[in-house]
């Protein structure tokens, strides 16, 4: 199949085309309409198999991820999703493969409004980007930079479900584990292979918080980043962590110890839940919304005035060499 009838077969169709969209897939480049007032908000991000995703990772979880981590940015900037376009560069021509992937990434894009309109196709090892455009009125962006001490800190969902679920894929359990235990693992995997962009929770919290950015690398890398930009500090009871029936149960069976678990929720990657900061008189309007579409959110901590990140485990102890863990996963660091 040439590069052309394998665009058209697969990708030309694959989402509606919205009443924005001038010029779409098969030109040399798409022409978008961005409404009076909104600005444009971009982000891209790439997905390299067997970086991002394990080999044996489903086609359409592939196709869901790749577009999921794009929408988990636009989100944690308050923004509404509208465009993306697709850079994939492909091993071969795997029918099955394709179909499955184009299964993936339509459905989320359907479900949030999104016409893909443009791309590139090469060939090389399985590498996927994604282009997201969207837009919000222009000034009302959520930055990384607007804490203040005596904000609260939020988060949208559970934490560590993902790195949980990445753990269970690599080191599978033996066939003794309970059908609960089992359940839980599938629940995890499912967490790990199709996040949900927490969209409406960004947009939700874009007139309330101060300061807003997404859990791809691990919570504590991640509030990091809102300190650095900020220019403060926080403080983290990690028993108020929120965790899923799912993570504790099959927890009991892949964490060695409590630490190890707790290290899971701080620190582990890909669960894209929100992650924001609101200042004490604004609380009372966040709280009053319904959070049930992103299984609620949860105080986690308080900024605070300095630059150190203190977690604090459940005696009140500071926990030592927190700093180390913040890292995060970084592609570069030897
Ligand atoms: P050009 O040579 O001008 O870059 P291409 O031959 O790469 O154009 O692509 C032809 C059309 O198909 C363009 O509109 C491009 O945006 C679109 N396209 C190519 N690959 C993809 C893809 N994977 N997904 C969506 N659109 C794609
Ligand atoms: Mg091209």
């Amino acid at each position: 199949m040439s590069e052309f009838s394998l665009i058209d077969r697969y990708f030309s169709q694959a989402t509606h085309l919205r009443t924005d969209v001038i010029a779409g897939i098969g030109d040399d480049a798409a022409i978008l309409q961005l409404a009076d007032g909104q600005q444009l908000v971009a982000a891209t991000d790439t997905l390299v198999a067997g970086v991002h995703f394990p080999e044996q990772t489903p086609a359409d979880a592939i196709g869901h991820k790749a577009l999921a981590v794009n929408l988990s940015d636009l989100a944690a900037m308050g923004a509404t999703p509208a465009w993306a376009l697709l850079a994939l560069t492909l091993p071969g021509e795997d029918p099955q493969w394709l179909a499955g992937f184009v299964e993936g990434f339509s459905g989320l894009a359907q479900q949030f409004d999104l016409s893909l309109v443009g791309g590139d196709t090469t060939r090389g090892p399985l590498t996927i980007t994604v282009q997201l455009l969207g837009y919000l009125p222009a000034g009302s962006a959520l930055t990384r930079s607007g804490a203040k001490p005596g904000d609260r800190i939020f988060v949208t969902g559970k934490l560590g479900d993902a790195a949980l679920g990445l753990r269970a894929v690599q080191s599978p359990p033996g066939a003794n584990i309970s059908s609960e235990q089992a359940e839980s693992m599938k629940t995890l995997v499912k967490r790990l292979n199709y996040p949900q962009p927490r969209v409406a929770a960004g947009q939700a919290i874009r007139a309330l918080a101060s300061s807003a950015i997404d859990i791809s690398d691990g919570l504590l890398a991640d509030l990091g980043h809102i300190l650095a930009a900020s220019g403060v500090g926080a403080r983290l009871p990690r028993h108020q962590l929120p965790r899923s029936e799912s993570f504790i149960t099959f927890s009991e069976i892949a964490d060695a110890d409590p630490e190890s678990a707790w290290n899971r929720v701080l620190s582990g990657g890909d669960d894209y839940e929100l992650c924001f900061t609101i200042a004490e008189d604004r609380a009372a309007a966040l709280l009053a919304l319904d959070w049930s579409s992103c299984n609620g959110i949860t105080e986690v901590g308080s900024i605070t005035a300095g630059n150190r990140l203190e977690v604090i485990d459940e005696s009140g102890e500071l926990l030592p060499r927190i700093g180390e863990q913040a890292q995060g996963y970084d592609h570069f660091s030897s």
